[in-house]
């Protein structure tokens, strides 16, 4: 069986709340915000990580991000907003189904780590 949170998220046995889901993908808001707006981004195939990234799944990624750019326009982003993809313990990746953070809805740091 699998135990990922976020296949779990996408197959609706844990709610969310979504922003955007097509075939491909779903957006839902961050249980644990680190900014006014903060989403997730994932593909509703189950990529482990950046790190899992191929030639077979690379359209699906290229896909999710042609749908940043909406998600981020319709949650009101209009100054702007950070993508980031944590990959692994150093990066503090806690949730090993690949996603993308979307944060905005303030003047984000200029450091980034
Ligand atoms: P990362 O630490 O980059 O792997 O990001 C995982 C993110 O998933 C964190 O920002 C968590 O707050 C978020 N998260 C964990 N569980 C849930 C959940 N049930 N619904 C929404 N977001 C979640
Ligand atoms: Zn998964």
């Amino acid at each position: 069986m699998n135990n990922c949170l976020f296949c779990k998220i996408i197959d609706g046995i844990i709610p969310s709340n979504k922003v955007y889901e097509d075939e491909k993908i779903l957006a839902f808001h961050d249980i644990n915000p680190q900014a006014p707006t903060h989403i997730l981004v994932i593909p509703k195939c189950h990529i482990p990580s950046v790190d899992g990234v191929n030639a077979e799944n690379a359209n699906v990624v290229a896909y999710l991000f042609t749908k940043i750019p909406e998600i981020a326009q319709s949650a009101g982003l209009t100054g702007g907003y950070r993508v980031i993809s944590n990959c692994g313990s150093d990066a503090c990746q806690s949730v090993p189904h690949l996603h993308f953070h979307i944060l905005g809805g303030r003047q984000l740091s200029d450091t980034m780590a």
